[in-house]
C-alpha cells in the first residue's frame, strides 16, 4: 500500500528525517512513536505531501514519486492525495459551514460526485461517528472530541485507501479522548489501513499491528506493535516509554 524508500527531509540546513525505510500493508494499523522533535509529523506530512520530501522515494498505490531529482509536480500530488486522507490534531473544521456541510464539501467540489448522494453517505458516517443529532450545528458549539469525530468523517467520505492520524487526541481534555480513540478502533477492527502518530501508548498497544520507534529522524526500532511498545529491544525506546509511565 505505501512504500518508503531511504526517504530525507531537510529544512534548510536541518535534516529531520534520516534515511526512512518502510513499508504499510493493506489493512495494517501502524503507529509512529517517538520523542517530541524526533521527526513524526513530519514523516507522515511526507507520506501525502504536505512537506515534499528532499530525497528518496514515495509509493502509494500505483503512484511512485522520486524526490530530489525531478520537481513534484501538481499532479503527483494530485495522485498521492488521491489514496489517503489525513486528520489532524486541531481538527481544521470551516467553521463557517454546518457538520455536514463540511463533510459534503470535498466528494462534491473535488469529486464532482452527485450531492444528493454525497449528502445519503454524509448521513451515513456521521451516524457511525455518533454524530447525526449534531449535523446542522457548526464547530464551535461542538465539543474537541465532537469536533475530531466530525473531522474523521470528512475523511472517510473520501474513501482513503489509508489514513493518516496527526496526535488526533492531543489537542483534547482527557475526558474526551476516549471516544474519539473508540472510533478509530472500530475503523482498525473495519480493516481501514492506518498510520497514527500517537503519544497513547495502550491504545497503540491494543489497535497497532506494528509500531516504529522514531529517534532524532531515524527509524530506531521496528516490530510488533506489543512488542516495541511494551518489550523493546533499544535502550532508547526503553527510556522512551518509560518516561511516560
Ligand atoms: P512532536 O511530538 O513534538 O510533534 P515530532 O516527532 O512530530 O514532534 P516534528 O514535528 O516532525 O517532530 O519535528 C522534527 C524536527 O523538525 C524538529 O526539530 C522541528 O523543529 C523541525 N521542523 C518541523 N517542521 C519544520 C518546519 N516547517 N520548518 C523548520 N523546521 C521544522
Amino acid at each position: 500500500m505505501i512504500t518508503v524508500e531511504n526517504l530525507k527531509k531537510k529544512f534548510g540546513d536541518q535534516v529531520v528525517l534520516e534515511s526512512i525505510n518502510f513499508s504499510v500493508n493493506k489493512g495494517e494499523v501502524v503507529c509512529l512513536v517517538g520523542a517530541s522533535g524526533s521527526g513524526k509529523t513530519t514523516l507522515l506530512r511526507c507520506l501525502n505531501l504536505l512537506e515534499e520530501p528532499s530525497a528518496g522515494t514515495l509509493k502509494i498505490g500505483n503512484k511512485r514519486v522520486e524526490f530530489g531529482k525531478q520537481k513534484v509536480t501538481k499532479e503527483d500530488v494530485k495522485e498521492i492525495r488521491q489514496y489517503s486522507g489525513m486528520v489532524f490534531q486541531s481538527f481544521n473544521l470551516f467553521p463557517h459551514k454546518t457538520l455536514i456541510e463540511n463533510i459534503i464539501e470535498a466528494p462534491i467540489t473535488v469529486q464532482k460526485r452527485d450531492k444528493k448522494e454525497v449528502v445519503l453517505e454524509a448521513n451515513e458516517i456521521l451516524e457511525k461517528v455518533g454524530l447525526i443529532e449534531h449535523k446542522d450545528k457548526y464547530p464551535d458549539a461542538l465539543s474537541g472530541g465532537q469536533q475530531q469525530r466530525a473531522a474523521i468523517a470528512r475523511s472517510l467520505m473520501m474513501h482513503p485507501e489509508i489514513l493518516l492520524f496527526d496526535e488526533p487526541t492531543s489537542a483534547l481534555d482527557p475526558q474526551l479522548v476516549r471516544e474519539v480513540l473508540k472510533v478509530i478502533e472500530e475503523l482498525a477492527k473495519e480493516g481501514q489501513t492506518m498510520v497514527i502518530v500517537t503519544h497513547e501508548m495502550n491504545f497503540a498497544r491494543r489497535i497497532a499491528n506494528r509500531a516504529l520507534f522514531m529517534d532524532e529522524g531515524y527509524i530506531l526500532e521496528e516490530g510488533p506493535a506489543e512488542k516495541v511498545l511494551s518489550n523493546p529491544k533499544e535502550a532508547r525506546t526503553r527510556e522512551f516509554l518509560a518516561l511516560l509511565e
